[in-house]
């Protein structure tokens, strides 16, 4: 399937908090496969979340190659479904960047260490346990399913630069 349009923020979309997903089933399994089509397709990117898409639903992909991080990674593309941290410790910064702010980065604390339980491909209960550049990406999709990007942990001054840049860069004023 072609790739999907990754929507800009702030689209109105990317603000809201995503509904769980009831069954992974087909439809499911469809939406999956739209959103490694499209990360496939933007080259070189470690997440990507299902309202990026404009599909408000709790699922998405990381891609964290583990030698890259101690071990501490994904098996390739994996998609993470209702995901919902059980246990979150220290904290460290750093700078991220998202699709849906392109060519722009911020700087965000995040939790250290973290375990989080969620569902696979297959419906089956999962659970992972992610340090450091695994964590901090688990947090930053997990905050695109509540509405939430690396922008909103900015003030109120670079937010407002930020959404001027990204109404001159597509052209949407998002009134
Ligand atoms: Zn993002």
């Amino acid at each position: 399937m072609p790739a999907k349009e990754i929507l800009i923020w702030p689209d109105p979309r990317l603000l809201k908090v995503s509904e769980p997903v009831t069954k992974v089933d087909d439809g499911i399994r469809a939406l999956v496969q739209d959103l490694k089509d499209t990360m496939l397709a933007v080259g070189d990117s470690a997440g990507l979340a299902a309202p990026q898409i404009g599909v408000l639903k709790r699922l998405f992909l990381v891609n964290i190659p583990p030698e890259h991080n101690d071990g501490n990674g994904t098996n390739g593309t994996e998609v993470f479904i209702n995901p919902e941290f059980i246990t979150k410790e220290g904290s460290f910064s750093w700078e991220e960047g998202c699709l849906s702010i392109p060519d722009l980065r911020g700087t965000v604390t995040r939790h250290m260490r973290v375990v989080m339980k969620y569902l696979d491909l297959e419906g089956n209960e999962r659970e992972v346990e992610a340090f450091d550049y695994f964590a901090g990406c688990l947090q930053h999709e997990n905050d695109h399913l509540n509405g939430k990007l690396w922008i909103d942990y900015q003030g109120p001054q670079r937010k407002d630069m930020v959404r001027k840049k990204m109404q001159k860069l597509t052209g949407k004023k998002w009134a």
